[in-house]
């Protein structure tokens, strides 16, 4: 990831509230500080499902060590598999929303990404009665215009901090290499794929430490949380200390002292399919 982009996505990442854009949950650290004994919650989030083989063996690991997750799944594979769709909900996981086809971003519009986003979530919402209301774009790339849209259809987007980058991964060995590197921190986004044959080796092992609890997103948000009233009417504005960092990137100052950000900056938050 270039520096620039770097700074764009630390600068959303600092400036966003965690309603509109979550990379991380709550760090329970008090003054710089672990608070001793405070259980380490982490969540485990899987894109580009439902797979039939690989979705299945992941919800009997979840299941059998009472761990949640959240599953983004994409639209069309949902509609493939919808015994798999109303499991995840059923075993008491999080739904989340990846688009229908998963299409390149630099190759969608942002009429056509939010219209894939609703079909999505009418597809969810008559499978498992579930309103989702989490947002994980294709590669975790976004347009502010995308950004706009998403939250005037009242969706959070939902990053993430931790990328063993499984996809990638040609043998189990690669992961259990991973998996000796990582010391989980409260509040850790981990970013896996059920569509990928190495993803099980790494919640095999993550769900055998007892130090570890595993949460939904949602656990993160707290439910009177909303996207505000001047979002979904079309416009980002936010005290201007909140957006401080901005004004390193570009001038977004207003005569009224707020900020808006204009809708055709283009945005990418992060690096990984
Ligand atoms: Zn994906």
């Amino acid at each position: 990831m270039s520096q620039l982009r770097q700074l764009f996505k630390s600068v959303f990442t600092a400036a966003l509230p965690k309603s509109l854009l979550l990379t991380h949950g709550p760090r329970r650290r008090t003054r710089g500080i672990d608070i001793p004994r405070s259980p380490c919650e982490i969540a485990l989030t899987f894109d580009d499902g439902p797979h039939p083989e690989h979705t299945p063996r992941l919800l009997d690991l979840l299941a059998d060590a009472g761990a949640r997750a959240t599953f983004f799944v994409v639209g069309e594979r949902a509609e493939q598999h919808p015994g798999l769709i109303r499991r995840i909900a059923d075993e008491g996981h999080e739904l989340g929303n990846h688009t229908w086809t998963h299409s390149e971003p630099s190759q969608t519009s942002a009429a056509r990404f939010l219209e894939e986003v609703a079909q999505t979530r009418r597809l969810i919402q008559d499978l498992a009665s579930h309103d989702c209301r989490l947002t994980r774009p294709p590669k975790g790339a976004l347009t502010i215009r995308k950004a706009l849209g998403l939250w005037r259809q009242q969706q959070t987007v939902a990053l993430w901090n931790v990328d063993p980058k499984d996809f990638s991964m040609l043998d189990t060995a690669a992961m259990s290499q991973w998996l000796g590197g990582y010391r989980p921190q409260s509040g850790d986004i981990v970013l896996l794929h059920d569509n990928h044959p190495r993803t099980a080796v790494a919640v095999e092992q993550l769900v055998e430490n007892h130090a570890l609890r595993f949460v939904t997103l949602s656990d993160w948000l707290h439910p009177t949380q909303r996207v505000s009233e001047e979002i979904v009417a079309g416009t980002l504005r936010v005290p201007s200390d909140d957006l401080e960092p901005l004004r390193m990137i570009n001038d977004l100052s207003n005569t009224d002292g707020t900020r808006s950000v204009p809708a055709t900056t283009q945005l990418e938050v992060a690096d990984a399919r």
